[in-house]
């Protein structure tokens, strides 16, 4: 079963439950942090990360004098990175999405090929779990070739045994999310109460159900002074569009201080370990092994 914890927005708090769900999961499991353009996860699971995968792209880099200029380079180059002058080919290496296209149709044999660097992944372990997390290179833009790869990783891991995956996702509904939602069984969107949260929350209900995924929800920081409204208004969208409510994660000065210093809420006291081995406890009766059963 593989559960990617997603948000409509950044800051809802799937990072801290991914690491939450991690310190109370029942069985081992395999950790993964998909969150490529900021991974911060390991600053709470402090995994022993000891092989590192760099990834590139291949992307045209140079025009040979073989060049018959007939453009069609350019012309099958949906991203803008081939353009022509008279009769000048000029390229863009760090737009090209690496579709392969203006090679296949090159006949002059003309395009160099070159390799933009991506970012990396590295693999390790996070006590008795395996942990795997990606980066991209500064100033890369592009993430979604990166995370295919950390999937492909992840599903050629030598594993004797099946088992349970939790991905921290990228924040959002564009496309480094929906990368990530086309590779995973089910969804727990993190529902941030306050009215931004609560929009967000909406886009990201709308686009991760049209994929056809279980979801189910958890909302963070319930009972903020001020803020009862927000709270039951996501509670009753749960209720109005037959979302099961995984749990609950109140807001705490507490639960803030411990975020602050890279530690897992679970390890604040027995009732906050029992809250999220409740939630834990409700995802797995929610998916189960067959989550489109
Ligand atoms: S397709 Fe090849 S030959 Fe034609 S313009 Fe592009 S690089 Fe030149
Ligand atoms: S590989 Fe695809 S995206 Fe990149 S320059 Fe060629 S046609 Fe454009």
């Amino acid at each position: 079963m593989r559960i990617a914890i997603a948000s409509g927005k950044g800051g809802a708090g799937k990072t801290m439950l991914t690491a939450s769900l991690h310190s109370v999961w029942p069985l081992r499991h395999i950790l993964v942090d998909c969150d490529v353009e900021a991974p911060n996860l390991q600053f709470f699971a402090k995994p022993l990360l000891e092989k590192t995968i760099p990834v590139s792209l291949p992307v045209p880099v140079r025009v040979t004098e073989t060049c018959s200029h007939c453009g069609k380079c350019r012309a099958i180059c949906r991203y803008g990175a081939i353009a022509q002058f008279a009769d000048k080919i000029t390229l863009f290496p760090e737009m090209c999405h690496g579709c392969g296209g203006c090679f296949a149709v090159c006949q002059d044999k003309a395009l160099q090929a070159g390799q933009r660097k991506l970012g990396q992944i590295e693999l390790g372990s996070c006590g008795q779990s395996l942990y795997l997390t990606g980066a991209t290179r500064i100033g890369e833009v592009m993430t979604p070739p990166l995370l295919r790869r950390l999937f492909a990783e992840l599903d050629q891991l030598p594993l004797q045994e099946k088992l349970d995956v939790l991905l921290d996702s990228p924040p959002g509904v564009s496309c480094p999310a929906v990368t990530v939602a086309r590779r995973v069984d089910a969804m727990v969107l993190v529902a941030d109460p306050t009215p931004f949260g609560y929009a967000d929350f909406c886009l990201a209900y709308e686009a991760f159900r049209s994929l056809g995924l279980p979801l189910a929800c958890v909302v963070n920081r319930t009972a903020m002074p001020g803020n009862t409204g927000g709270d039951a208004r996501l509670l009753s969208f749960c209720k109005e569009h037959g979302l099961p409510l995984a749990g609950e994660v109140p807001f705490a000065r507490e639960a803030a201080l411990a975020l602050a210093k890279g530690q897992p809420l679970p390890e604040l006291s027995p009732a906050w370990r029992s809250s999220f081995q409740t939630i834990a406890h409700n995802l797995q009766r929610l998916f189960g092994e067959n989550p489109h059963g």
